[in-house]
């Protein structure tokens, strides 16, 4: 249920990290060191985005993204080069990429245009919704944090999923307890509590940012994670 990236990348480092990185938000990632690997797994399929280089042994990235333009495949394409004159990024885009990010980069930087593309390139899907690295499955019944699954019984999962449909605001113990269990709050004011605490001991405990939130003396947040963007990736090659 995770999207799945394919990083295009010779400099092995920079590949393994950015595969590392993608993996901790939640999505799954194959990587391939030259052209001609990464022209042949970016044509068997499946992938949701393409990370390219430019600069890359076998064939090189513009020659990637024109020839599979060519061929009616219509992954996007985030070109990701320390290639930074103008001409060049025009020649990326024109080649059918859909973004061009140069290196040093910062690593959330990268992470938000791909959510950027994804959310422009997939269709309105509503078998799965995501906040940030945390996934819910909506046919299976099946939640992931940080790519782990979670294991939730029924009423954890349709709290956990009204709660991220209504991210950012304040949930009163009444609103959920008519929204989720269809009951009025007298009968349930600790039981949502209790389910509350399950909820934040499978997605929340072992893992960081924190998105169920407290409101004192008014009842609960699910908080969006903001962007930090302290991390810089830097790289020699192109
Ligand atoms: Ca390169």
């Amino acid at each position: 249920m995770a999207m799945r990236v394919l990083v295009i990348e010779d400099e092995q480092k920079m590949a393994d990290l950015i595969k590392r990185g993608l993996e901790e938000e939640g999505m799954e990632v194959d990587t391939a060191y030259d052209g001609d690997t990464g022209s042949q797994a970016a044509k068997s399929g499946g992938h949701d985005l393409i990370v390219l280089d430019l600069g890359l042994p076998g064939r090189d990235g513009l020659d990637i993204a024109r020839d599979l333009r060519s061929e009616g495949i219509k992954t996007p394409i985030l070109i990701l080069t320390a290639q930074d004159s103008t001409e060049m990024k025009v020649k990326g885009l024109d080649s059918g990429a859909d973004d061009y990010l140069t290196k040093p980069f910062a690593f959330t930087e990268l992470v938000a245009r791909i959510r950027a593309l994804l959310r422009r390139t997939q269709p309105e899907d509503t078998t799965r919704i995501q906040t940030g690295d945390l996934y819910l499955n909506l046919i299976n019944r099946r939640a992931s944090r940080a790519g782990i699954e979670v294991q939730l019984t029924g009423k954890e999962f349709a709290l956990l999923e009204y709660f991220m449909r209504h991210p950012d605001e304040i949930l009163s113990r009444e609103v959920l307890s008519e929204k989720v269990w269809e009951e009025t709050f007298d009968t349930l004011t600790n039981v949502i509590d209790v389910y509350i605490n399950y909820l934040r001991n499978k997605i929340d405990r072992q893992f960081e940012p924190k998105l169920i939130h407290t409101i004192r003396g008014v009842g609960y947040m699910f908080k969006t994670p903001t962007v930090d963007s302290s991390i810089i990736v830097e790289s020699k090659a192109s």
